[in-house]
């Protein structure tokens, strides 16, 4: 028997008497159908409610922690926790609706019906779809692009229509009827009347949710990120109770990103797009001077470097830096190999133990292959060419002795 929907008529009824037509039980959890309910399903958009079920019989209570409609007959289930044969087909209980997660979903639907005729009104944008998250709504609008300003004139329409406290009243029509009335989106007919919801000379449009009784109970209703879909533009909000706590949310990350500025709320923007600009010149002027002290530690280096091997004109250095990073080793090796004929092994500790090979061009060594032999022994992964590789360390110590092992192998 298909289960008579009390909030289809009085969507403010919270607490109604029914009986139970199936049970199925599944561990410490069973599905209940009952003749008649006040609990939403899943559908149109709008999550399911939650609540308790009072057994009569037996004295005692359970959480009603979800609900959906059965997708053959369309009945409506309830899945609750309860002990094995807790309940039975056939005897008497009471359904007490949560009406806090109810009252919330009602304003965050009407919401939904109020924006979306917003939209319609002010830009002919159709509504293709709307979603109900933890967090936030959406509804998906048929167009490609929603500018900043209609976000703002679509919101500000919205909340005077929020404003104005318009009476928001169920109605049934056929659907021929609906058709001369100016609904906004018929749906694909399945049942023999459409449900409407009628919101005062605003919007008129088929739905199965349950809403407020009129418009002011929505409370406020604050558009945010809009986003580009496959069927269109999606455009998230928050009403009611919701939209105050999002937009505390919102202004206390906004004071705490201000406060590690030193600035006030409206200057964050050009506050942060500057101290970027101050990061990347900062960067430039540190890169210009590691280059000149690479320059001058490598002409130092070279002046005291030894032969090897000894006789062939060209020079050795072997260097660890305790506390420079593999960018300023490479750029050292560079330098090196630049200034002289030479073989350049350097090594740094650091957050990254790194180890970098170079030689000028033309000198008989092969340091990729000097590298990777090294690599082998430290377990650690790199590589490189003839004149030029670079890998990592385990340690800044296994760094240092890696340097003067491979020292040793040439000449
Ligand atoms: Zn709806």
């Amino acid at each position: 028997m298909l289960t008579e929907r009390l909030y289809y008529n009085d969507p403010s009824l919270l607490e109604f008497d029914a009986t139970v037509t199936a049970v199925e039980e599944q561990g410490d959890q069973a599905l209940v159908s009952l003749d008649r309910s006040a609990f939403y399903p899943t559908s149109g958009g709008q999550n399911f409610d939650t609540g308790e079920i009072f057994g009569i019989a037996n004295g005692s209570r359970v959480r009603v922690i979800e609900v959906h409609e059965q997708e053959k007959t369309g009945d409506i289930v309830h899945r609750i926790e309860c002990p094995p044969g807790w309940l039975l087909p056939g005897v008497p209980v009471r359904g007490e609706v949560d009406a806090e997660r109810r009252r919330h979903h009602m304003q965050q639907h009407s919401g939904q019906h109020v924006l979306s005729a917003a939209f319609e009104r002010l830009y002919s944008f159709p509504t293709v779809s709307f979603h109900m998250g933890d967090d936030y709504c959406s509804i998906d609008l048929a167009t490609d692009k929603v500018t900043p300003q209609q976000i703002e004139a679509a919101e500000s329409l919205a909340n005077e229509i929020i404003a104005e406290d318009r009476p928001v009243e169920i109605r049934f029509a056929t659907l021929d009827e609906a058709r001369t009335m100016g609904v906004r989106k018929i749906p694909p007919a399945v049942r023999e009347k459409l449900r409407l919801i009628d919101i005062h000379d605003f919007d008129l449009n088929a739905c199965g949710g349950t809403h407020v009784r009129s418009t002011g109970q929505i409370g406020a209703i604050l558009l945010r990120k809009t986003e580009k879909v496959k069927q269109g533009t999606r455009v998230e909000f928050v009403c009611g109770l919701r939209a105050v706590s999002t937009a505390r949310r919102d202004f206390q990350t906004l004071t705490d990103a201000a406060a590690a500025f030193s600035t006030q709320l409206w200057e964050l923007p050009q506050q942060a797009r500057k101290s970027l600009e101050e990061i990347k010149t900062a960067q430039k002027v540190q890169h210009r001077l590691l280059e000149e002290v690479a320059e001058l530690q490598a002409s130092n280096l070279l002046r005291t470097a030894p032969e090897r091997p000894i006789g062939s004109g060209h020079k050795l250095v072997v260097e660890f830096f305790a506390d420079r990073d593999l960018t300023f080793i490479k750029m050292l090796a560079q330098k090196l190999i630049r200034l002289d004929k030479v073989v350049a092994l350097v090594g740094c500790g650091g957050a990254q133990p790194s180890l970098v090979f170079g030689q000028t061009p033309g000198l008989p060594n092969d340091m990729g292959a000097l590298m990777k032999e090294t690599l082998q022994k430290l377990g650690t992964r790199g590589g490189g060419n003839r004149d030029m590789a670079q890998g990592g360390a385990p340690s800044a110590d296994s760094a240092e002795h890696a340097l003067s092992e491979a020292a040793s192998k040439i000449g």
